[in-house]
């Protein structure tokens, strides 16, 4: 059994009794996930060991999804209501495009012209302020406004999104990091999709599709058909954007 939680919720920002939030949505394959919790700097310090040479975490393990408290009742219902149909359609279609080809095809071309791009994009950014603190939407707070009003689509350019495939390696937790390469970036990767949103960088980060013109559905939608092309990568060690392979971290040292 889950226990009650009284916090601040995170969209609404009101005291209340908080929901235990599956992130990604319990639907979209997250039901019986089980997962051990590590620290960040425990998991990079051996990283090698704990994928691939089966060294477990003192921490047990956790099972019923992956999540956590972050919204409220109201708050929950109101994204399960507008945003998690059409993630959980686009990650089905996604899954079962992964599954039933080759595992070596690096990238896959996708019809996207029945799903609701703004509500998708929407439903990545509640992934992002949930899994990060209070203080992401302090600073970021045009993200809260977008994910609160499902018809609004006036997101600022200084906020970028790209995706990618993913049905190998760890989960990525979605939380802030300020790279060297890329500058700031949350990475959220779940199969099986992998979700960057990257603040303030003007480049394109060119290895991912980028998706931020999701948010203006509103004008593209009248199309027959929408093709994206994603590619698929592997998410072995905690590190944002790296996807190098089993075999080239195994070669490493
Ligand atoms: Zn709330």
């Amino acid at each position: 059994m889950k226990k009650v939680v009284v916090g601040k919720c995170k969209l609404c920002q009101e005291t209340k009794k908080l929901n235990f939030e599956h992130i990604p949505p319990r639907s979209a394959f997250n039901k019986e996930t089980r997962y051990y919790t590590l620290k960040q700097t425990n998991f990079l310090q051996k990283a090698k060991e704990y994928v691939f040479e089966e060294l477990k975490p003192k921490s047990k393990k956790e099972q019923g999804g992956v999540g956590q408290y972050s919204f409220c009742e109201e708050c929950n219902g109101f994204l399960g209501s507008k945003y998690v149909r059409t993630y959980k359609k686009f990650a089905q279609i996604a899954m079962s495009i992964i599954q039933s080809n080759d595992r070596n095809i690096k990238a896959f071309e996708f019809d996207i012209s029945d799903i609701n791009l703004l509500k998708f994009l929407k439903q990545i950014t509640s992934i992002f302020i949930a899994t990060n603190s209070h203080s992401f939407t302090e600073s970021y707070p045009e993200l809260l406004e977008f994910v609160k009003d499902e018809n609004q689509n006036k997101l600022p350019n200084r906020y970028r999104f790209y995706m990618y495939l993913n049905n190998e390696g760890q989960i990525r937790n979605g939380h802030i990091h300020f790279t060297n390469h890329y500058g700031t970036v949350c990475e959220f990767t779940f199969q099986p999709f992998g979700f960057v949103l990257s603040i303030d960088n003007p480049n394109r980060i060119m290895q991912l599709s980028e998706i931020t013109s999701f948010k203006h559905y509103d004008k593209i939608k009248k199309v027959e058909k929408l093709p994206i092309i994603l590619n698929k990568y592997p998410t072995y060690y905690p590190i944002p954007l790296d996807f190098r392979t089993e075999n080239e971290l195994k070669g490493s040292t």
